[in-house]
């Protein structure tokens, strides 16, 4: 069997976070749907407590999932939600929205996760914006292996996220050697959050991502090792990203910046003790 594609990632900041950002990459703008993945943490919040004020979206579900530790977040719709491991955060940005995301007041120990970014279809990226939390979400035994669906299907467990497009998104667990079943008509990324596994034959180390092309019934993997399974049918377009915004014209892009820049009613208001993030030049 052909030996998965491997691909890079690099170090980036997000409000003076240092983070892993494993997508997008050139080669994969994205994959299924998912189109930005960032990697932060472990880290002591004493050493860096997350402090996002409040910034815009469009065009894009943002999906956060903790392994380690707390953040709270609040948007423009008025919701104020603290997220613990376990446990998911998905807002869908439709035609625009607001949040922040902070470590809460007293937070302690360490904070770990994955944000992760969908692509909204046409059908649905002008849609009023949404902010969903499930507290709870289906839990499989898979061979060795222990998964969270964080959205889709997973051997005949569903999340009840929101998905706009056939997509899965699931943390494994992997003790040992296991044949995670897979949706061939889906391609696939499998994003290493700790240990370093191998993924069909392939040793994959932490920071390096394992792309599965469509025509795939399964991946084997053996850990001890935590990945997360990201994947969707290829995705209907191509898309602009910049900044925050996922759109697929230039001038969607340069509105939605103006808009930000205008602090109108498209983006609304925030409550939030950090400062508002001005949009970068572009
Ligand atoms: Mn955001």
């Amino acid at each position: 069997m052909n030996g998965p594609e491997l691909l890079d990632s690099r170090a980036a900041r997000v409000g003076g976070t240092p983070v892993v950002r494993l997508l997008p990459k050139r080669a994969h703008r994205t994959v299924g749907p998912w189109c930005f993945a960032d990697h932060f943490g472990p880290v002591d919040v004493a050493d860096g407590a997350m402090a996002v004020g409040p910034h815009p979206h469009i065009g894009l579900q943002t999906v956060t999932w903790l392994f380690e530790g707390e953040v709270l977040h609040t948007d423009s719709l008025g919701s104020e939600q603290l997220i613990r491991p376990g446990q998911l955060n998905l807002m869908s940005a439709g035609r625009g929205i607001a949040h922040a995301e902070e470590s809460p007041a007293g937070a302690a120990g360490a904070m770990h996760g994955l944000q992760l970014w969908v692509a909204q279809p046409d059908a649905t990226r002008w849609a009023e914006p949404e902010f969903q939390h499930l507290s709870e979400l289906p839990v499989v035994e898979v061979d060795d292996a222990t998964a969270t669906v964080l959205v889709g299907r997973l051997d005949g467990a569903r999340s009840s996220a929101r998905a706009d497009w056939p997509m899965i998104g699931a943390d494994v667990v992997v003790r040992s050697t296991t044949e995670l079943p897979l949706d061939p008509t889906f391609e696939h990324a499998v994003l290493v959050t700790s240990g370093a596994p191998t993924i069909d034959g392939s040793t994959v180390p932490l920071g390096t991502t394992a792309y599965l092309p469509p025509g795939r019934s399964s991946v084997t993997m053996t850990g001890p090792a935590r990945v997360v399974v990201v994947g969707g049918e290829p995705f209907e377009s191509t898309i602009a990203m910049s900044w925050n915004f996922v759109a697929r014209t230039s001038d969607e892009i340069d509105a939605a910046y103006a808009d930000w820049t205008a602090a109108g009613p498209r983006f609304g208001e925030v409550r939030s003790d950090l400062a508002r993030i001005a949009a970068p030049g572009h």
